[in-house]
């Protein structure tokens, strides 16, 4: 067998599209949380902490092949739930191994900030660790509480704030639709109001795409939870763009995204407003929703 075939991913590996050059390392499997409504990206993955024998196995491959790296993403839903000493081993043994490394990305959810002092945020910046990319997913608190997202828009702003402070680099998460049906425009107006007191370098776009394993799904089965029709989620992303006043890169081009959409703020507003218009004069709801219905996996 060849080496590169024994590096320890478990399940699906996900990352974001602009982490593509990053070296990947598995830091952690599954996620501390596990229970958006929304969510099916890990299944019943437990989360786990991957032993450093492990991880130091895997950077002996990497190194072999990639010596001059200069970016590491952590997979895993969250590894920067890693405790602060944690966090410092396992850049140690990244060091070692791929001395060129500049920086360390990872997904992190707003509660793994918290435990942090501002001292150890400021010790992780200095040790490359920046560019997070946190699952923020609205502003709307009705929406983060039915999902059961285990975070408020309060909470987000405390903790980016703090981020910002230590100078650690964060990118965050925007899904439209959360909020169900007619509540478009609130969701858009409590994100962007969210979004604009916080420094985001990108703000990734994804809409509200649900799996059999998700327990949303359920609801939706059950009719409790009624999903906003499309034409609604691009009246949303366009309320949400002309209200946000934020220099910052959209990227808006995943597979759950209707209407593909990639710009930068401010510059960019006025393509991205009149794409938007477009898609709403040129598609039809039904259109919309079966390109939704024919998605098998994000
Ligand atoms: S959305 Fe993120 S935080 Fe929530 S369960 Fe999924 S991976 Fe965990």
């Amino acid at each position: 067998m060849h080496d590169l075939d024994r590096l320890h991913f478990t399940g699906t590996v996900w990352r974001p599209p602009y982490e593509a050059l990053s070296v990947l390392l598995q830091a952690t499997t599954g996620c501390t949380h596990g229970a958006c409504k929304f969510c099916s990206l890990y299944g019943d993955l437990r989360f786990r902490l991957s032993p450093l024998a492990e991880v130091e196995a895997d950077l002996r491959i990497i190194a072999r092949y990639q010596p001059r790296a200069r970016r590491v993403f952590l997979v895993g839903a969250n590894p920067f739930a890693l405790s602060y000493g944690r966090l410092v081993r396992l850049i140690d043994r990244i060091r070692d191994f791929l001395p060129k490394v500049e920086s360390i990305g990872m997904f992190a959810r707003v509660t793994d900030i918290r435990p942090k002092s501002a001292e150890e945020l400021r010790e992780l910046r200095a040790r490359g660790v920046t560019g997070l990319t946190i699952g923020t997913e609205t502003g709307d608190d009705e929406a983060l509480a039915r999902m059961n997202k285990g975070t408020t828009a309060a909470e987000t702003l405390e903790q980016c704030l703090r981020l910002d402070e230590a100078g650690i680099a964060y990118h965050l998460t925007y899904m439209t639709g959360l909020s169900g049906a007619g509540n478009g425009e609130r969701a858009a107006r409590a994100t962007a109001e969210l979004f604009n007191r916080l420094h985001p370098q990108v703000i990734g776009i994804v809409s509200l795409t649900l799996f059999p394993e998700a327990p949303l799904w359920q609801e939706v089965t059950a009719g409790t939870f009624v999903e906003a029709p499309e034409r609604e989620r691009l009246e949303e992303l366009h309320t949400f763009i002309e209200r946000l006043c934020i220099p910052v890169h959209l990227m808006g081009n995943t597979l759950s995204n209707t209407v593909p959409l990639s710009g930068r703020l401010p510059e960019d507003r006025t393509r991205l407003l009149a794409e938007l218009q477009r898609a709403l004069g040129a598609a039809t709801e039904c259109e919309l929703a079966a390109y939704r219905k024919s998605i098998r996996h994000l």
